[in-house]
């Protein structure tokens, strides 16, 4: 590596949230790294809701804590509210929330960025990839500087060739304020990609002084907090209130009436936007019986007067925003200070890619975040992080690191991905997942620590911590098992109050299971659980795993059945033009995906089950598999 003469191991283009976790994995692991950014001062920027989390996201930020990742730690030191979200559910569910302070975010994740010395930042716009025989081997940047490198990963969110639409004006930038990136597509499809668009958009920051909280609803995080990173050492921070407010009737009138001036509406946009995160224009059309939407008023920061109004994106002209927004309660005398847009952008298709994230056709070349047609903060690191990785395995010939799906968020996200068509922008959502009573937020150290520490990037410090509470848990359910509790006067006192009563004595373990029990009630019967005074992530582990034992068994026996199809490889040479009796239909989609195995395969939407029972059939009277296998 030779900086001087712009010489590095891996270039990251994009200092979002893909690439600050993929600049961060490579060089933690031995990589110099040059990370480009159209502007140094938004590194991380969260340029829509100022938070980290929520359903399956919150999961996903927690298996990047355990694979040794940042964003857990860094939304960990910044938050303004901390909020489990669906607690009164099942545990699959359960979702960690932080409502971020969001300069002090960026602040926090330059200062860990700029304190690496492998890591070399540069402001300039990539505009083009530099490729030999099909590897990659280097990028030039807008004044026609070349950096040369083996590996680059391009993580540019919604920068490539970006559109801002604000009713039917419109001109180029990526983000509010922020210019786009020319250049890269081009250099893109001109190295045989195909490229698609996708929108999305964002709601109105709005003066803090110029709204009357007390005609809103306060929102208030938890008392006992809980964290993202399995690291010790959390700040407990002042916590600030989020606001609920609603639109009404006249909300909706003004944006029915002003309907004709949407971008949206008059067809000017025509990429998909996200589904999950409809405008409110979208709500009011498709929800048109339902006659109010809720709306958060949500803090942006300590250090600004900007609240983000959570649910009110919109692409309406700016006056009719004003309007729309001084019917809501509480935001009748709002200032806007930054007005609702919708970005349209370039995506590359991720079918493009293996499951490492590597292109399957330019070598050394990676993507991750929005390029891959994914939308948020989360699903964007989580993809960083593994391209990091995988830059430095493909430069160390080692093997690359592809997560399952039975592991993992980020496996089922990537698997996702690289296998089925995304034509809208793609959000993790806990549905998308067939194993999520295994792949819960509280269990992903136990499901991705052993992993993270083999890479490297799990010190030794932390892993002997993780190691540690798994005895702690495996020890204590052990215990519960054998420890009983008898039917005395005093404990039925205290078990009535919760709707209990025991006839004869119990273990511990099986009382437990019952729905009005839980390891806090244990503490308060029975001294010893008292004295041992567990912590609170060590005993919901516990708890958790004894409650749903029979859930979680089931599960476990459907990834193994699952397995199988998974271990029949398809070899890459295949060629499917030359099996009969398969649907065109069929072989047009595995051509176009080509599959790694029959798991894979029968994942993607529009492959016949009857096609993939002719191509097993054919593999192994070919003994194809076996063939690669002795590669
Ligand atoms: C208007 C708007 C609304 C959004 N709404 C939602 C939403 O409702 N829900 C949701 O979950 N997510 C939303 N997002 C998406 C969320 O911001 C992204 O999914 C997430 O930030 C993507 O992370 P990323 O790392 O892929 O890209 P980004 O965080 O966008 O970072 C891209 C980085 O690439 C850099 N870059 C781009 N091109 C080049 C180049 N050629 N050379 C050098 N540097 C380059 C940029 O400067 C930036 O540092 C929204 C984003 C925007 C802009």
């Amino acid at each position: 590596m030779d900086y001087i003469n712009n010489k590095f191991d891996c270039i990251v283009v994009g200092a979002g949230h893909a690439g600050c976790e993929a600049a961060l994995a490579s060089a933690r692991l031995g990589l110099k790294v040059l990370l480009c950014s159209l502007n140094m001062d938004n590194i991380a920027l969260m340029p829509c809701n100022p938070a980290i989390g929520g359903p399956a996201k919150s999961t996903l930020v927690r298996e990047i804590d355990a694979l040794g990742g940042q964003m857990g730690v860094t939304a960990d030191a910044t938050y303004l509210q901390m909020k489990t979200l669906n607690m009164s559910k099942g545990p699959a569910v359960r979702a960690l929330r932080a409502q971020s302070d969001k300069k002090e975010y960026i602040q926090y994740m330059h200062n860990v960025i700029q304190s690496n010395s492998n890591i070399y930042l540069k402001q300039c716009c990539i505009s083009k990839l530099l490729a030999k025989d099909d590897k990659i081997t280097g990028a030039v940047d807008e004044y026609g500087i070349e950096y040369i490198a083996p590996t680059v990963i391009l993580t540019t969110g919604t920068s490539l060739e970006a559109k801002i639409w604000v009713g039917l004006n419109s001109y180029q930038a990526g983000r509010l304020g922020e210019m786009p990136a020319h250049g890269l597509s081009k250099s893109l499809i001109d190295l045989g990609f195909y490229i698609k668009r996708l929108k999305t958009g964002t709601p109105q920051r709005v003066d803090k002084r110029t709204i009357d909280f007390s005609k809103m609803q306060e929102e208030y995080g938890d008392n006992e907090l809980s964290f993202y990173s399995f690291r010790p050492d959390r700040p407990i921070r002042k916590q600030y209130p989020c606001y609920l407010t609603k639109t009404n009737e006249e909300t909706h009138r003004i944006i029915r009436e002003n309907l004709d001036k949407s971008p949206m509406y008059q067809g000017y946009i025509h990429a998909a936007g996200p589904r999950y995160c409809p405008s409110i224009e979208d709500k009011i059309v498709r929800f048109k019986n339902n006659p109010s939407h809720h709306i958060f008023v949500e803090p942006e920061g300590l250090s600004t007067y900007e609240m983000y109004i959570q649910g009110f994106s919109s692409s309406l002209p700016a006056e009719v925003q004003i309007k729309m927004l001084r019917t809501l309660p509480g935001l009748e005398h709002a200032h806007v200070i930054k007005p609702a847009y919708a970005v349209e952008y370039d995506y590359v298709p991720a079918v493009q890619n293996t499951h490492s994230l590597m292109t399957k056709h330019v070598k050394g070349l990676f993507m991750a975040g929005q390029i891959n047609g994914t939308s948020g903060y989360e699903e964007a690191a989580a993809q960083g992080l593994i391209a990091g990785i995988n830059a430095f395995n493909y430069l160390n010939k080692s093997e690359m690191l592809e997560l399952s799906r039975s592991s993992s968020y980020i496996g089922t996200l990537i698997d996702d991905l690289v296998t089925k068509d995304i034509e809208e922008p793609y959000r993790m959502l806990t549905s998308r997942s067939e194993y999520r009573l295994l792949l819960r937020q509280d269990n992903a150290d136990f499901r991705l620590s052993e992993i993270g520490h083999k890479i490297g990037l799990l010190d030794e410090e932390q892993y002997k911590r993780f190691l540690n509470k798994k005895e702690t848990v495996i020890q204590e359910i052990q215990r519960l098992k054998d420890t009983k509790l008898s039917a005395t006067d005093e404990v039925n006192q205290k078990l009535e109050q919760y709707g209990e009563h025991l006839d004869k004595g119990i273990r511990l373990a099986e009382l437990i299971k019952r729905p009005n029990i839980t390891y806090k009630l244990l503490q308060e019967l029975e001294p010893e659980t008292k004295k041992l005074n567990l912590t609170k992530d060590v005993y919901e582990e516990v708890e958790i795993l004894i409650k749903y034992d029979g859930y979680l068994k089931r599960q476990e026996d459907q990834v193994m059945n699952a397995g199988r199809l998974e271990k029949i490889k398809i070899p890459e040479n295949i060629d499917y033009s030359s099996i009969e009796h398969i649907s065109t239909e069929t072989r047009e989609k595995l051509e176009k995906i080509r599959p790694v195995t029959i798991g894979q395969a029968s994942r993607i939407g529009g492959v016949k089950p009857a096609d993939l029972s002719v191509l097993m059939v054919m593999l192994e009277r070919h003994n194809y598999s076996k063939q690669k296998d002795n590669c």
